[in-house]
């Protein structure tokens, strides 16, 4: 890169604006996380039961198994995770600065879209040129 020292970055009083956001999401996420986790260890302590009934005669009714609930927590849990993972790697480019800066054209993401996705790396604009 030639052009360091132009290099966009958020103002320090953004950062802090979008390290509280991310912040807050992480609590929530925190929160989902340990929600799911125990839906999941109390749902498989019932599995002995459920697997007396055939759970094929309820195939066609969208009530939902255990087995559906459970495997639904893991995938949600999964996902909580991974966003998890995100916000951190987002935390740790406030530190840096690099938070908010599009990876792909160095343009600042806007903020809007931070406040939607605040551990995104690409502006609008790339994120469509990508998924082509
Ligand atoms: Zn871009």
């Amino acid at each position: 890169m030639t052009n360091q020292t132009t290099k966009k970055q958020w103002p320090p009083e953004d950062l802090e604006y979008f390290r509280k956001l991310i912040l807050k999401k992480r609590e929530e996420t925190l929160k989902q996380i340990k929600r799911l986790e125990a839906a999941t260890v109390s749902d498989s302590s019932r599995q002995d039961n459920s697997a007396v009934d055939s759970p094929y005669s309820f195939h066609m009714a969208d009530v939902g198994t255990d087995a559906q609930e459970r495997e639904k927590s893991y995938f949600l849990l999964s996902r909580e995770n991974k966003f998890l993972t995100h916000l951190n790697a987002a935390l740790e480019r406030i530190q840096t600065g690099e938070y908010g800066v599009c990876i792909e054209c160095g343009e600042l993401i806007p903020k809007e879209r931070l406040e939607e996705v605040p551990h995104t790396q690409h502006c609008v604009k790339c994120k469509n040129k990508a998924k082509k």
